[in-house]
């Protein structure tokens, strides 16, 4: 099909007579002739090169309009949660950011389970705890964990789920450990 006759019919894209300059036998906008990989490439190429001035244009355009851009993370999540695959990726990604969250979140439940978590537990100072651990882990390059001075299940005693019962040590170190008392 000729451009002119795709505009006469008031169409966005055509299918053209030949291939582009650069091979490709994609449809073509009506708007400029240009055919849409190119299209889509220069983009690509425009944002890789731009990326910050992209950016801010973004942010700027967010500013200006709040409530369409709300409207659009909506439809965005919306989207997500009614694609199983996605909804999956992005709560596997979650747990992949929040590493210490889960294993400070799996601890106090199971410290709840056990009756072991006090009143007046100071739950930041003990979140803190598991993020320094995680911070160990990853500069160190070897894994540590929160440990139990005083074990939760003790032959004897019994400890709390607070932050000066909770010790780091390296994994070989906990897992030799196991469930004995620091005496
Ligand atoms: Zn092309």
């Amino acid at each position: 099909m000729l451009r002119k006759e795709a505009l006469a019919l008031g169409l966005i894209h055509y299918q053209g007579d030949k291939p582009c300059k650069a091979g490709h036998a994609t449809l073509r906008l009506v708007g400029s002739g240009e055919c849409v990989t190119c299209k889509k490439e220069r983009t690509a190429t425009y944002h890789r090169v731009n990326h910050e001035r992209v950016r801010e244009l973004k942010a700027a355009w967010k500013q200006r309009n709040l409530v369409k851009e709300r409207l659009r993370q909506r439809l965005v999540a919306r989207k997500r949660k009614q694609d199983p695959k996605k909804k999956a990726e992005s709560l596997k990604r979650w747990r992949a950011r929040n590493i210490p969250r889960r294993n400070a979140y799996s601890a106090w439940r199971r410290s709840a389970k056990l009756r072991a978590i006090p009143q007046w537990a100071d739950a930041k100072a003990i979140n803190s705890v598991y993020e320094l651990s995680r911070q160990l882990t990853k500069t160190t390059g070897e894994a540590h964990h929160v440990d139990h001075i005083i074990p939760l299940v003790g032959v004897s005693v019994c400890g709390l789920h607070v932050e000066y019962n909770l010790q780091i040590l390296t994994s070989f170190a906990n897992l030799s450990k196991g469930n004995k008392l620091p005496y």
